[in-house]
């Protein structure tokens, strides 16, 4: 049966060494709830770090057997390892460049090569498991090689990918020394998953600019599959932060922790020490809110949880300075005998501490400057069961995207931080109750089970729009029968494209004239008296006469509107009308005027706009606004506007490849019939063919056509076997 495979860098469990014995305790974060529904079920697993490095073998053999149970199974890693794949590459390369701390990057190629190998480590574990037919779902930065990996041994598996921090933009992307090999390593999924459309936005922009492949709609193409990439906002588990809030145990810490505090106004903040969370900048905005607003002191108390993180790095032991220097200060200038204005806790507290702590905190004051999503904020939200409470929440915090009722700031701009905590300090509760609930209902609504279902959702339909496309290579056994049958055939009719089929695309369409070889293999083929060889092409058929003229070869010119047998003239399909091109042509004008390397080809009876030498995003984005443009204007008209391959072209709509190929289908009615095309004009030749044909599609593997060759040599090479096989 098809078995789910989960894989993230840490495994959902809490190893200790007690007394030489190890413990194992589940450990029951918002992602291992979510995932429980998935890995937990059947023969189902989780793969990754059990969180300790073990030294014999013995109780490696322990660990596997009591994860075992559990359904996950460990990959074991050195101290080395960690050292260099986790803290090195992962959080001292990816993580500052990926939160927009360039500045802070560790570019170190050891650290680059133990990530490669322990990727391959994950690798290694996963194929001993998975099957073709499984689903495998890889979770996060430490793992962004994997999926290629993974694919390069089992290319049909299905495989999924969140990215939980931010994608930066290609700007600040590009500056990784390694960032052809991480984006191919991410791109080995089917389906890749970040937090905000900004992050799948910056992604696909780096992968057009950086690997030059092309995109649209959030779907990359990578030759041989397409990739689907979009977001998903990732939830917390809501439940149980609403029953805990509400729970007799919190109730009680609730009363203790309110004695102490006496009634004062309660501002929470709660993060990992880390430079992305804007620890210092908050605490200067809080103490920058104390010099301006004096009535507040003694009235409000900001209680800070700073989570120990990473301590072991070297930027983080320096922020660590900075965050209790200025707490020292602030604490050193306004506290009293009965008040210090911030109480600082760097340590981690228990589940039920948290949630009273969210029970009390009148604000929430979450600021980072950088942050994947942040789940504090909603854990807030969902432990305010009473209705009140404020948030205040970063811009630049994934979550700000779906909670869109806080009080956003931007985390650098101290003044409006300090306004922020004026109003957030002042709000009516009426005002408070109104943001609270809407964003209640949110939170509730996109929770963690949410966020699972959905993405296995549409990863199950992202395979499944693959395989309905999905080509077979034309080789072996099948390129044998297909040469037997044209060897046993009668009558024969071979249709070919032109620009991506029989010739390579070049930056000049005018620069792709037939070389020796193929028109020497033309004539060839041609010379077969059981043979019909028809090029059809979206070119013109000037260009087409002078370049293929002399050859005794039939042509389907302009996608279909002009048709010559080798014997007798060029002719129209039917009586077609160009006169829109009048009112048509100033539009494409403008848009080569606008667009400094793109050009306007003029046909008889369309009109194309070529962007194949301009920058990739920029072509697409005007090629969006021509189209849309074009279809505005035709509407009721007899026109149809398509986008190719950097290409953009109007046309009547009578006219395609495959109604014109339908004649020659008519006309002579061919034992064998071979249509090889590579782009989306051929598809309607493909669609008209009788089910016995052998359609290739070339470069893609996504196609109607049944099969598929990678290159325009592969083509050649199969004319040159068939003119080779038969007389
Ligand atoms: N948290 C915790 N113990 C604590 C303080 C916080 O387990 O003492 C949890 C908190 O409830 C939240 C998580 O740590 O679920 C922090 O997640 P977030 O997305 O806000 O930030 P990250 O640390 O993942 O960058």
């Amino acid at each position: 049966m098809a078995r789910k495979i989960i894989v993230s860098n840490r495994l959902p469990v809490k190893i200790k060494r007690i007394e030489n014995r190890l413990t194992f305790e589940a450990s029951e974060g918002g992602l291992a709830t979510g995932l429980g529904s998935v890995y937990k079920d059947g023969d189902n697993i989780w793969i990754g770090w059990p969180g300790l490095c073990l030294d014999e073998e013995s109780e490696e053999q322990t660990a596997i057997a009591e994860l075992q149970k559990e359904n996950m199974q460990p990959v074991f890693l050195t101290e080395t390892e960690i050292k260099e794949y986790y803290e090195g590459f992962s959080n001292e390369t990816l993580w500052p460049t990926f939160h927009y701390f360039s500045q802070y990057a560790v570019y170190e190629q050891s650290y680059r090569d133990a990530y490669h190998q322990v990727n391959q480590k994950f690798c290694d574990q996963i194929l001993k498991s998975a099957n073709p037919g499984d689903t495998i779902w890889i979770h996060d930065y430490q793992l962004l090689l994997l999926p290629s990996m993974v694919r390069e041994k089992l290319p049909d598996i299905t495989i999924g990918f969140f990215q939980h921090i931010p994608f930066p933009s290609y700007e600040v992307f590009r500056m990784l020394p390694w960032r052809k090999d991480i984006l191919q390593g991410m791109l080995g999924a089917d389906l890749i998953g970040f937090h905000t459309y900004d992050d799948v936005r910056h992604f696909v922009s780096s992968v057009i600019h950086i690997l030059g492949l092309a995109a649209s709609h959030g779907i990359i193409e990578t030759g041989n599959r397409s990739v689907m990439v979009d977001a998903f906002p990732m939830g917390i588990d809501y439940d149980k932060y609403a029953d805990t809030a509400k729970s007799e145990k919190v109730a009680a810490i609730v009363n203790t922790f309110q004695e102490a505090l006496r009634s004062r106004k309660i501002v929470l903040s709660i993060d990992r020490l880390d430079y992305s969370k804007g620890i210092p900048q908050r605490l200067r905005a809080f103490e920058m809110f104390l010099k301006q607003y004096p009535a507040f002191h003694e009235e409000v108390t900001l209680i800070m949880i700073v989570v120990p993180s990473r301590a072991e790095v070297e930027k983080y032991k320096e922020l660590k300075i900075e965050v209790d220097e200025l707490v020292g200060r602030i604490n050193g200038s306004y506290r009293t005998l009965t008040w210090a204005p911030v109480q600082y806790y760097y340590s981690s507290f228990p589940f039920e501490e948290l949630s009273a702590f969210y029970r009390l905190a009148h604000v929430a004051l979450v600021t980072p400057m950088r942050d994947g999503m942040n789940l504090v904020c909603k854990e807030y939200i969902a432990s305010r069961t009473d209705g009140t409470g404020v948030l205040i929440l970063s811009e630049m915090a994934g979550a700000a995207k779906e909670l869109s009722e806080a009080i956003l700031i931007n985390p650098n701009d101290v003044n409006q931080v300090v306004d922020a905590l004026y109003q957030a300090l002042t709000i009516s509760e009426e005002n408070q109750r109104t943001a609270i609930a809407s964003m209640m209902v949110t939170v509730q609504k996109y929770d963690i089970h949410h966020w699972v279902n959905i993405f296995m959702d549409r990863l199950a339909y992202t395979k499944e729009k693959q395989n309905a496309l999905k080509t077979t290579l034309l080789r072996g056994e099948i390129q044998q029968k297909l040469i037997k049958e044209y060897q046993q055939a009668r009558q024969r009719l071979i249709f070919l494209d032109y620009d991506g089929t029989l010739m390579p695309f070049t930056r000049d369409p005018n620069k792709t004239k037939p070389d020796n070889e193929l028109l020497n293999q033309l004539q060839a083929l041609a010379a077969n008296p059981a043979n019909r060889v028809v090029i059809i092409s979206g070119r013109d058929h000037t260009t087409l006469a002078k370049w293929l003229g002399h050859l005794p070869i039939d042509m389907i010119a302009e996608h279909g509107v002009w048709l010559r047998e080798h014997e007798t003239e060029w002719h129209m399909i039917q009586n077609l009308d160009n006169s829109w091109k009048e009112d048509i042509r100033p539009i494409f004008e403008m848009y080569v005027s606008r667009t400094p390397g793109t050009l306007l080809e003029e046909k008889d009876f369309a009109l194309v706009w070529h962007y194949r030498k301009i920058d990739p995003a920029l072509g697409e984005t005007r090629a969006g606004e021509l189209s849309s443009h074009l279809n505005y204007l035709i509407a009721n008209q007899n026109l149809q506007v398509m986008e190719g391959d950097k290409i953009v072209e109007i046309k009547n709509i009578e006219v395609n490849k495959g109604i014109a190929a339908a004649r020659w289908l008519q006309s002579y009615e061919p034992d064998f019939v071979l249509a090889v095309g590579d782009d989306r004009t051929d598809e309607d030749t493909f669609r008209m063919m009788p089910p016995e044909a052998y359609t290739i599609k070339v470069g893609n593997i996504r196609s109607v056509a049944k099969y598929h060759l990678h290159t325009t040599e592969d083509v050649r090479s199969l004319l040159q076997h068939l003119t080779g096989s038969a007389q």
